[in-house]
């Protein structure tokens, strides 16, 4: 199997300073919000100063703060639905204990009957 290697070169970015600080939607601070991007372990963290509420998520290596930021309104929009669901629909409570049937022990009754005579007396 070859797996096909494409090197492509990093575009140079026009922008030398990309956008890394922004507004927080906990405090609503401007620019409390910085955000990283750990490209080793594919994490795009975000932290705000002010208030020093943080989130992460998954990134790949195309990401960019900006979408580490987006990726967290959708978030915290998400978190604010599925508030809203759960409230509306109970947890289903279906416990399910299939019996399971007792160990078997080697029931030591069943003794073999000692036979006397062994050999076998077939005249
Ligand atoms: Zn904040």
């Amino acid at each position: 199997m070859g797996k096909r290697k494409t090197k492509r070169k990093p575009q140079k970015k026009l922008k030398d300073k990309l956008d890394t600080q922004f507004n927080c939607l906990f405090c609503n601070h401007e620019n409390s919000i910085e955000c990283k991007i750990d490209s080793p372990n594919k994490v795009g963290i975000l932290t705000c100063k002010i208030c020093s509420v943080s989130w992460q998520c998954p990134v790949t290596y195309l990401d960019e703060p900006v979408d580490v930021y987006s990726a967290w309104i959708d978030a915290c929009e998400d978190v604010n639905q599925q508030r809203r669901m759960k409230a509306a629909q109970k947890p289903r409570e279906s416990r399910d204990d299939s019996r399971s049937p007792p160990p078997q022990s080697y029931s030591e009754d069943r003794l073999d009957p000692f036979d006397e005579d062994d050999d076998d007396d077939d005249y």
